[in-house]
């Protein structure tokens, strides 16, 4: 801290500095634009804010927490502050760093929902007023410089304007823990900064390069590794190199969450949980068990941020076992999964390591097989599917369809997502709402249908315990039977 203030100051959108009622299922409703629940009470069903303490968050996400403990190591005088409190501590600060997850919504779940209510999604309409607020804008006029960073910095290569019109300094884009250090010291010396700063995979932090979180972060999410090595041609991950951090390191952010943030419910972060400690897209029996033995003695419930299907399949008696060891203290856990496509000759071209150790031409057996091992084991996952993927063909669609209707006894969510040009695909066209063809429409009310019909289900095993929660959930209920009626009715409409 330097004259009595705070030289950095970390901050993120409304939609980004909320718990989500500590269902982090809920914080896809930020990827819905306005609907017929008024905004307000919608943002308090979906987004609620943060506590906060002097304007400091209570927890923040993951990823402006890494950004914050290196910059801390580095020995700046940085600050994590609530969106709405940035004026209590904006007069001494000379860069305002934001973090970002969608901030133009095209992001497949915002892409799919805006097609569909024909508006701008709330994260990022959340993100473009706090960028455009009034405490920045002065702040900007004094000096300050803002820069972006996070899993949403890719947007900016196709909406530049911020950036042309120096509302935003530096975009920064891709594992900045290596980087964030120099470019601050620049700015803090006066350079210039360039407009974009990409990170290439080669300059990705090695282990030891990667700080500990030193507060909370958001649903007590600590990552357990990074980077991937199945290579979907569609997948920005694909190209980082995988990397997974000791037992050690891992209850040592968890440590902080429990301690800092009184926080017992932990979500374990990787693209593939299922797949801490290998190298090589089979589950490591004893890594995995350890991991969970160890982090269920710390805490009271977990989640996993993601698994894959192919994982599981493959070692479901390993999975069991995994599954015993949390239901020890909770009746589930969740996981989001990329269910893709159900066609095998789509899986061939786009995907081939994604049912690894089985054939490529497997996939929807393995699809099958995982969701079905999920489901006796008392994980719910949040399955996406892709629309519109290059070369895909009716057939395609028709397996999809076949794949989600054989899948209809899984205690699932399935959300199709349109496609969106990242990884090795990045230069495809996008596709958009003027290419949804009759099959595409189909598919995209059996995801609805199948999900609506589990959805109470799952709000009476995610809202459990009593207070306050129970009638949330009685809300989320109505709000469902509603999207249920109106998607029913344009059902109808459309095919009669
Ligand atoms: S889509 Fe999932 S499995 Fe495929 S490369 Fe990306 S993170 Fe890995």
């Amino acid at each position: 801290m330097t004259n009595n203030g705070f030289d950095i100051l970390l901050t993120a959108d409304r939609t980004l500095m909320s718990n989500y009622h500590s269902n982090e299922f809920l914080g896809f409703g930020t990827c819905a634009p306005s609907n017929f629940i008024p905004d307000v009470l919608y943002s308090y069903l979906f987004f609620p804010p943060l506590k906060t303490n002097k304007g400091l968050p209570s927890a923040a996400p993951y990823g402006l927490r890494k950004i914050e403990a290196q910059l801390l190591k580095e020995g700046f005088s940085v600050l994590t502050v609530s969106p709405q409190h940035l004026r209590k501590y904006i007069k001494t600060a000379k860069i305002v760093g934001i973090h970002t997850m969608d901030p133009f919504g095209f992001g497949p779940a915002s892409t799919t929902l805006a097609s569909v209510f024909k508006n701008e999604p709330f994260l990022a309409r959340h993100f473009h007023s706090l960028v455009t607020s009034p405490v920045v804008r002065e702040a900007k006029k004094n000096g300050v410089k803002v820069i972006v960073g996070g899993p949403g910095a890719w947007q900016f290569r196709y909406r530049p304007q911020l950036v042309e019109k120096k509302a935003i300094d530096c975009v920064v884009e891709g594992e900045a823990e290596r980087v964030i250090g120099k470019i601050v010291r620049s700015i803090l010396s006066g350079d210039e900064l360039p407009p974009y700063y990409e990170i290439a995979a080669r300059d990705a932090p090695q282990l030891e390069d990667i700080p500990d979180i030193v507060h909370p972060s958001v649903n007590g999410l600590v990552e357990i590794g990074r980077g991937c090595c199945r290579g979907c041609e569609f997948c920005n991950v694909t190209l980082r190199p995988l990397r997974w951090y000791s037992l050690d390191k891992i209850l040592r952010e968890i440590t902080v969450n429990i301690e800092c943030g009184k926080n017992r419910v932990i979500c374990l972060h990787s693209e593939d949980v299922m797949l801490y400690g290998s190298q090589n897209a089979v589950p490591n029996d004893e890594k995995l068990l350890k991991l969970h033995e160890l982090v269920m003695s710390k805490i009271q419930a977990i989640s996993w941020s993601h698994s894959s299907l192919a994982a599981v399949a493959s070692k479901p008696r390993l999975f069991s076992k995994i599954s015993e060891i949390i239901l020890q203290k909770q009746a589930w856990w969740g996981a989001e999964i990329g269910l893709e496509t159900g066609s095998a000759e789509l899986a061939k071209k786009i995907m081939p390591a994604k049912a690894f150790p089985f054939k490529p031409e497997e996939w929807p057996a393995v699809a099958r097989q995982g969701l079905g091992v999920m489901h006796d084991n008392k994980l719910i996952p949040a399955a996406t599917l892709i629309v519109g993927l290059p070369e895909e063909t009716e057939t395609d669609i028709i397996k999809t369809m076949e794949l989600v209707d054989d899948v209809k006894d899984c205690r699932s969510l399935i959300v199709p997502l349109f496609f969106v040009p990242l990884g090795r695909l990045k230069n495809k066209d996008w596709f958009r709402e003027a290419q949804v063809n009759k099959l595409h429409e189909q598919l995209m009310f059996q995801c609805a249908e199948h999900s609506l019909r589990w959805v109470d289900k799952l709000l009476d095993m995610s809202f459990m315990d009593k207070g306050y929660r129970v009638a949330l959930k009685e809300f989320y209920k109505v709000f469902a039977s509603i999207a249920r009626r109106q998607i029913r009715h344009a059902e109808i409409a459309e095919f009669e």
